[in-house]
Order: C-alpha cells, then sequence, then structure tokens
C-alpha cells in the first residue's frame, strides 16, 4: 500500500447521520481513512484496515474540494486511525481554517493528540482571531478501549489529561468491569470538570444496555451520556455506509 506523502488513503466516504457523540442524528460526511494500529476484537470496520482493502487517493486539495461539494457541514474523519495518516495535521490545518465546517476526527485513544493541539494552537496564534474561532471547529471524539477490545494497554494516557471542552471521550463497555474503568478514567481524569462530552457506548451484543442506566443511576453519574449507535438499530448492524 505504497502512497506518496502528499496524498490520503480514502476506502469510503458517504452522508449519512451520527450515529452517536454531541452530534447524534444529525447530517455528516463520513471519510474513512485506510489502515489501524490497533485490532479490536469488536471491529466492524477490519475490512478497511486490509492490507489490500482497495481506496482512492486524494490530496488536501481534492478533499478539501470533495468535502465543500458535498454540502455537509459535519465531517467525520474516521478510519481505520485517522492520525497515522502522513500529512494528517496540515488537513486538519486546512479544514480547521474553514469555519464553515464542523470537524470531528475520531480516533482510537492510542495516538497522542497533543501534537496536534499544539499546531493548531500555535498557527492559531499566527492567524487572525476570526481563523483562531475557526480552528475551535475541530475536535477528537477520543475513544478509551476497555477490556472488552483486547487493546486496552494501547491506550496513550496523557490524551485524557489533554481533552479539552469541544472534544469527546467514548467509552465502548462490554461488562460491568468495562463499566467500573470508566467510572475511575471519567474521575480520575477530572472528565466531568474539564466539560468534554462523556459517552458510555455498549458494545453491541455484549452488555444490555439497562445495566448501563442502572451502574449510572447506582452511582450517580451526573453529565455521563448512555448512548446508542443509532446506525445499529436503524439499518442491519453490519451494513456498510451508513
Ligand atoms: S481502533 Fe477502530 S478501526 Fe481500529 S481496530 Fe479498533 S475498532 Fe477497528
Amino acid at each position: 500500500m505504497n502512497t506518496s506523502n502528499n496524498t490520503f488513503r480514502v476506502v469510503e466516504q458517504f452522508v449519512s447521520i451520527n450515529g452517536e457523540g454531541q452530534r447524534a442524528g444529525q447530517l455528516a460526511l463520513f471519510v474513512r481513512f485506510a489502515g489501524c494500529n490497533l485490532n479490536c476484537e469488536y471491529c466492524d470496520t477490519k475490512w478497511a484496515n486490509e492490507m489490500d482493502v482497495s481506496y482512492k487517493e486524494y490530496t488536501i486539495e481534492e478533499l478539501y474540494q470533495m468535502i465543500k461539494e458535498s454540502k455537509v457541514k459535519n465531517v467525520t474523519l474516521t478510519g481505520g486511525e485517522p492520525l497515522i495518516q502522513p500529512n494528517i495535521g496540515k488537513l486538519l490545518e486546512k479544514l480547521g481554517m474553514d469555519s464553515d465546517l464542523r470537524i470531528e476526527i475520531e480516533t482510537n485513544g492510542s495516538v497522542d493528540i497533543q501534537p496536534f493541539l499544539l499546531q493548531m494552537q500555535s498557527d492559531g496564534e499566527l492567524l487572525s482571531s476570526v481563523k483562531k474561532v475557526a480552528f475551535d471547529n475541530v475536535s477528537f471524539t477520543l475513544d478509551y478501549k476497555t477490556s472488552v477490545s483486547g487493546m486496552e494497554e494501547q491506550m496513550h494516557m496523557t490524551n485524557y489529561e489533554n481533552i479539552r471542552m469541544q472534544d469527546t471521550v467514548k467509552f465502548v463497555v462490554g461488562s460491568i468491569k468495562d463499566l467500573e474503568k470508566a467510572k475511575s478514567i471519567i474521575e480520575n481524569y477530572h472528565l466531568v470538570e474539564k466539560g468534554c462530552g462523556i459517552y458510555l457506548s455498549p458494545c453491541f451484543g455484549k452488555i444490555n444496555p439497562s445495566e448501563m442506566v442502572d451502574f449510572l443511576v447506582e452511582h450517580r453519574l451526573n453529565d455521563v451520556n448512555v448512548q446508542l449507535q443509532l446506525h445499529k438499530f436503524i439499518w442491519d448492524p453490519d451494513k456498510r455506509g451508513v
């Protein structure tokens, strides 16, 4: 899968609704990049991580043009793992300067987000205040992979220190043990106080969502959301491109 450093490998792009997160239910353009550095047990996009997956190469300008032509404001960069794409920082710079767009990067929690935040901040200092505001339109949805994923040891823990108000932390849980781990991360990293979005999402078929609600009630977890992935209820859970 050789690729020029100036292009991005996109395995699919489509318009649908956000299935989860702070803009659940709203229209979004999804751009899915090839390749991931993890191998979660419940991964429903393993096909996108295969070495021989077919993809289309886009330059930053071509991607920007495709996004603008879609006429969709919410843009979700997903994968795979978007942050391992070469030059992803430059793409975020470009997209972050367009205040008509709301960019969400779905990242798996194993990659340090700090260099991207610093890049946005330092570039922002050089830009006009109007453009600085536009950088606020770039947010991270950061997974914490609990034990059900088999990838928990890969989590980059300083990410939960660096998370900002405009970002989201998502815990995919498959057991009470996973819920307890999520609770300890929320408390130890003061996520509620940081004001970021906090979501608990069930690993489909592994835990009954009612158990998650019971856990929230029992521990009085204010400001934490239980969220079911909408697209898994609207369409077949294995359906692609929705
Ligand atoms: S991080 Fe996401 S794309 Fe990568 S293996 Fe895990 S679920 Fe799949």
